[in-house]
């Protein structure tokens, strides 16, 4: 196994245990618990000035990341844009609202970032097979990475998956199983699967140790945007909060290596037809509770059982931040609003950052001279059904 110099391995957010990553490669193997890449931050020997200069995606940042550009799985996913959106800071009465837009990656998600690094460790580890249940956007991200390194992959989707998803895992070459019903329900699939199938490997959320470090790279790009200024707020569209762990993550280590000063508070913004995390928050528990009958049109982040909640809650106390839900006609209305002001595509599922954003404005947890980053986690023309459907009940 090939990994870079400042890669220790892996340690468990539960027991605290560590493991050599040859070993371990998906959950704890003592508790069962999460697994966290460590690193020695003092061997990182790269500057700032040196990860800006380099060009091909977010494997620039290889100091950082287990795996480095020679062995990785990559289509240069990342070095999206942060776009200013200046009509939303003024509606929000803040200095500046920048969109990270996602929706610029290889398959037109941020999920691109984990599944590379993901599908990157599975072959590293002479996987040959990979699996997992998404709700649509990892799944289509899973198979397209799977492709590139040659590997077969299985997707299990919920019947109520998107189209585009289901039709690009096919154009992909993955193994498509449509479960009806909800994420769990593909979940479950998925598990059973996994036991008739042992030499798979997982590619599924918070199974694998590497997604949420891949995604960890959105935040070193938004940094280094802002010219290594920290941003006030990050608004986060929270699902099972891998980009939010992976973003907190990166600045508290971008902070430990003076690249940047501090955190940003991080928001996690959620449906109110499925909000796990933020019930959680504001009942001021340390873990969530399972949402009993979730129902948002926001696939993306429908995960009534999130579960590294503890950890998630942690990232939005430590950072001072919080977190907010709106409804499905709030977070479409907010899609539209932005494409007609901003001319910018959000996806449905990330305009929760969006309509979360407009309700902590309103909740007065802005000041006039902040900066505030949302992230479009996916293009708008995965969903431009949705949206679409939206205006038409409109009379539009
Ligand atoms: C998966 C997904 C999310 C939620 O991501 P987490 O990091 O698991 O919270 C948000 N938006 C879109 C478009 C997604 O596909
Ligand atoms: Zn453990």
């Amino acid at each position: 196994m090939e990994t870079t110099a400042a890669f220790i391995g892996l340690s468990c957010v539960d027991c605290d245990a560590s493991f050599d990553a040859s070993e371990a490669t998906h959950r704890c193997p003592d508790c069962g618990g999460i697994l966290d890449p460590t690193y020695d931050y003092d061997a990182v020997d790269v500057t700032r000035e040196e990860l800006a200069s380099r060009r091909g995606g977010q494997f620039r940042f290889e100091e950082l990341l287990p795996f480095g550009r020679d062995v990785a799985v990559t289509m240069y996913e990342g070095d999206t844009p942060l776009v200013p959106a200046p009509r939303l800071a003024e509606e929000l009465g803040v200095a500046e609202v920048y969109v990270k837009d996602e929706g610029r990656n290889p398959t037109g998600s941020f999920k691109d970032r984990g599944q590379a690094l993901a599908v990157t460790a599975a072959v590293q580890h002479g996987a040959e097979d990979v699996a997992l249940a998404s709700a649509g956007n990892a799944g289509q991200a899973a198979a397209a990475y799977a492709a590139r390194a040659g590997l077969d992959s299985h997707v299990f989707l919920p019947s109520r998956a998107s189209f585009v998803n289901k039709a690009m895992v096919n154009v992909h070459g993955g193994e498509m199983k449509i479960v009806e019903g909800r994420i769990d329900d593909a979940g479950e699939a998925y598990e059973a699967a996994m036991d008739d199938n042992p030499a798979w490997y997982s590619l599924q959320t918070f199974v694998t140790p590497y997604r949420h470090e891949g995604k960890k790279t959105m935040y070193y790009e938004i940094a280094e945007q802002l010219d290594w200024e920290t941003p006030d707020h990050v608004v986060y569209p929270t699902g099972g909060g891998v980009g939010l762990v992976g973003m907190y993550k990166a600045a508290r280590e971008f902070a430990d290596l003076g690249f940047t000063e501090g955190t940003p508070a991080f928001w996690a913004a959620q449906a109110e037809g499925c909000a796990p995390i933020a019930k959680a928050f504001e009942e001021g528990r340390d873990v969530h509770e399972a949402w009993e009958v979730p129902d948002t049109i926001c696939g993306g982040i429908e995960i009534p059982d999130p579960g590294a909640s503890p950890w998630i809650l942690e990232a939005l106390r430590e950072s001072d931040g919080g977190a907010v839900a709106t409804s499905d006609e709030e977070i479409m209305s907010s899609t539209v609003t932005v494409a007609q002001n901003e001319g910018l595509e959000m996806g449905v599922t990330c305009s929760a950052a969006a309509s979360g954003a407009w309700q902590l404005a309103q909740e007065d947890r802005f000041d006039e001279d902040d900066t505030v980053v949302l992230l479009n986690t996916a293009t708008g023309n995965k969903d431009a059904d949705v949206a679409r459907s939206h205006l038409m009940s409109k009379g539009l």
